[in-house]
This record gives C-alpha cells, sequence and structure tokens, in this order.
C-alpha cells in the first residue's frame, strides 16, 4: 500500500509536477460559496477569451466578426455574447485553433470518434494537471486514493506489444484491465476485482462485467468502495444491473477530452459541475461547456452534443456548493425519420425512461434505422408479451403510425471494445 502510494506519486510528478499542486487547490475550493466560485469563474472566463481573442488567429477572426469585445465581459452573463463553437468548426479549423508557442509543455490528446471523427490537439501542462487534479477530487469524495488497487475497463483491443506496454503502466498505477470482453477473460478479472478497491471504466462495459457477476451461481463478495463509470449515459438498466453485481450504484464522471471533467457524482448521488474548471450553460436543452483552463487549445462556448437538464437553485447535503446537472439525457444524435415527420433521438431516451419508471421495465436496447419509416429496436433480454404491449404502447405515444419498429429482442448489444452508442441510422 505505502510503495504503491509513493511510486504512483513518483510517477504523476514525472509526467506533470503541477497535478499536486492543483490538487491541493481543489481540495481548498470545494469548500467555497457559490459567490466565490462564480467569482472565480468570471476571473479565469475574462483571461481564457482574452488570451484566446490575443493568441489563436480563429477565435480572433470569430470574435471580430461576431462584433464581440473580448474586454467586455463584466459578469458571467456576457457570456451569451460570445459566439457557439461547434464540434465541426474544431475539427476543420483545428490547426487555427491550436497555440503552438506556449511556455509550457503541451501533452498529445484525442476524443474518441466515438460520434465521428477524432479530433488530435494538444493540452498544455497546466490543462493537463487540471484534469487529473479533477479526476482525484472526485474519487477522493468516495474516499479513494488513486493509488489503491483499481480494475479498469478501456475498450481498446491491443496489440501484444502494446499490451505490454500498456500493462508496465498499469502495473505502476496498481490498476489491472480487461482487454476483451470473453468469459474466461472476464472471470480472471474478477477474481483480481476481488482485491481491488474500485473499478472505473465505460459504463456499458460495467454493466457487460455486472452481468458476468449476476450469472455466477455463488456471487463472489467484492470490497469495492467505487464503481465509476464514464463517457456514455448510465441508464437504468446499467445501475440496477450493477447495484445487484456489486451492491452500489455506478457513480458518474461526466466529461471529455476537449471538454475536461464536466461534473462528477457526489456520495449523495448527484452531479456537480466541476465549476472550478469549467463553465457550463444550456442552451435549447444542449449543453454548452467552456473549459476554463484550456489554454493550447481553447475550447469556448463549445456544443458538446449532449443533451442535459440543469438544476436550479438547490442545496446537496454533502455541502458542496457546486451547480447540479440533474441530467445527462445522451448524445444529440441523428434524426429519427418517420413517414412523414422528423423525431430527434431522444425521444427513444424518454420511451425507455418512462417504462423504467411507469412500469419497473428496465430495458437495455439498440435502436438502428435503415430506411425511413421504419426501426429496428433490439432488446438485450426476452421481452414477456405484456412487457412488448408496453413497449409498442410506449412507442406509439411518441411516433404514432409515422414509424413502424420492429421489435427483436434477446440480442446482444456488446459494443465489442467501443462506446455504445444507442441509435444508428444508416439514413443519410
Ligand atoms: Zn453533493
Amino acid at each position: 500500500m505505502i510503495a504503491s502510494r509513493w511510486i504512483y506519486l513518483a510517477g504523476i510528478r514525472l509526467r506533470n509536477h503541477r497535478i499536486v499542486s492543483n490538487l491541493r487547490f481543489l481540495l481548498e475550493s470545494q469548500n467555497w460559496t457559490l459567490d466565490h466560485l462564480q467569482n472565480h469563474q468570471l476571473t479565469q472566463l475574462k483571461h481564457l477569451v482574452e488570451w484566446a481573442h490575443n493568441k489563436s488567429p480563429y477565435y480572433g477572426e470569430k470574435f471580430k466578426k461576431a462584433g464581440f469585445d473580448s474586454r467586455s465581459i463584466l459578469n458571467l452573463g456576457d457570456i451569451s455574447r460570445i459566439p457557439i463553437t461547434t464540434k465541426d468548426e474544431l475539427l476543420h479549423h483545428r490547426d487555427r485553433i491550436q497555440i503552438h508557442k506556449m511556455d509550457e509543455p503541451t501533452y498529445y490528446s484525442e476524443t474518441s470518434g466515438s460520434s465521428g471523427t477524432p479530433l488530435v490537439f494538444y493540452r498544455n501542462q497546466n490543462w493537463d494537471a487540471w484534469h487529473n487534479a479533477s479526476v482525484m477530487r472526485g474519487l477522493s469524495w468516495h474516499g479513494v486514493c488513486p493509488w489503491e488497487r483499481n480494475g479498469y475497463l478501456w475498450g481498446y483491443n491491443l496489440s501484444f506489444t502494446k499490451r505490454a506496454k500498456v500493462k508496465f503502466f498499469d502495473r505502476l498505477q496498481n490498476r489491472f484491465r480487461l482487454f476483451s470482453y470473453g468469459n474466461a477473460e472476464m472471470d480472471e478479472f474478477l477474481s483480481k476485482l476481488k482485491n481491488a478497491v474500485y473499478l472505473s471504466g465505460y459504463s456499458s462495459m460495467i454493466f457487460e462485467l455486472a452481468k458476468r457477476v449476476n450469472s455466477y451461481e455463488n456471487k463472489p463478495v467484492f470490497r469495492l468502495k467505487l464503481v465509476k463509470g464514464t463517457s456514455e449515459t448510465i441508464s437504468e438498466a446499467y445501475q440496477s444491473e450493477v447495484a445487484s453485481a456489486f451492491g452500489q450504484r455506478m457513480v458518474s464522471e461526466y466529461g471529455a477530452a476537449e471538454a475536461g471533467i464536466i461534473a462528477f457524482e457526489c456520495p449523495e448521488h448527484r452531479l456537480h459541475i466541476n465549476m472550478e474548471t469549467v463553465l457550463v450553460e444550456e442552451l435549447g436543452g444542449e449543453i454548452l461547456v467552456t473549459n476554463l483552463v484550456s489554454y493550447s487549445f481553447p475550447i469556448i462556448r463549445y456544443k458538446l452534443g449532449d443533451y442535459i437538464e440543469l438544476e436550479h437553485a438547490s442545496k446537496c447535503l454533502c455541502g458542496k456548493n457546486h451547480l447540479l446537472i440533474k441530467s445527462v439525457l445522451g448524445r444529440v444524435g441523428k434524426t429519427i425519420l418517420g413517414n412523414k415527420g422528423n423525431y430527434p433521438s431522444l425521444m427513444l431516451y424518454y420511451v425507455f425512461k418512462n417504462l423504467a419508471s411507469e412500469k419497473k421495465l428496465i430495458l437495455n436496447y439498440q435502436a438502428e434505422q435503415d430506411v425511413a419509416g421504419h426501426l429496428i429496436l433490439r432488446i438485450e433480454t426476452k421481452l414477456a408479451p405484456t412487457a412488448e404491449t408496453a413497449l409498442k404502447q410506449e412507442l406509439h405515444k411518441y411516433f404514432g403510425t409515422d414509424l413502424d419498429c420492429e421489435i427483436r429482442d434477446q440480442t446482444s448489444l456488446r459494443s465489442c471494445g467501443r462506446k455504445k452508442v444507442d441509435f444508428i441510422s444508416m439514413v443519410n
């Protein structure tokens, strides 16, 4: 335990010596009042916007075109005068957004590319440190130290040599991971997990692992302090499986490579915005993120592509004053095409949410559209006739007779090492 702590701390000092001081800051600022946090955000926002205006040719032009004066920000509400940036713009203008001359080292970074082309960019050292420190603070809320023994689920199918390298670095971080989702490998991983303190990874993969545990006749006993899911929406279907396998709900770490850690769930199961490093807005149901520490590649009023609901004026029992995200509803996906009308793919989320809350029917699903007016709905479990009727009624509520839904139950929804998407469209 002591050795793993020492190795871990030496490792992060080597990687980025600013992590420790930033973590110290965050452990202090988590006790701030909301006013204090917002004042801090305002100062950060002014700096970042001014910096982007002066250093990044892309933002310089964008602000000029929009008639926005970067020195005109006087309060947080003034952010609404800054033009919005989309993912396509980041991809398209990457080289003119990236600020190459920095006084500190930069680190290679890329997005997962689950919703299209991956974005490659470089994070400056301090940004990288804030990111890592934010994860570590989140763990601390659940009594977990990052150097404690942990299982890690990250779905890349790596070559043999890459695996060896990854295993070496995993050992330094006192963690072990699952490289493929065969039953034998999952069983080996689970036997190691009995002696681990926490488990983290893609939520759909934690779900796969939970199903394996629940399939055992004699369920193993785990002593996990935390099961942390990242990168994907955590559905009720996942939560009930995870609770039955590991005796606790999955805790959400909500973020993205370019946006940073946006929010982290506290022990009261509420999602606190990481206000020290991000500014979150909601516009037309979608999240806009300003990454307040993104100096080498400024992310300002960025449309990340998720539907969210913010929680207004509410205090959390955990004592922190950081604002809350009520729920992350899912990716802003492609549109579902009916014979006559178009529907946002978010409607599927409501169909399954209603079934869970009103009928106690928790289903894991994936939808695919091949032609307009037709939707294939894959359900992982076997549907009883009553459940099928309930699902059809719920679909009818949203799509009427405009969409022919073909339900296929008992189908595998494994995402084969990639993020799972709820809706796939083959129609352009
Ligand atoms: Zn809380």
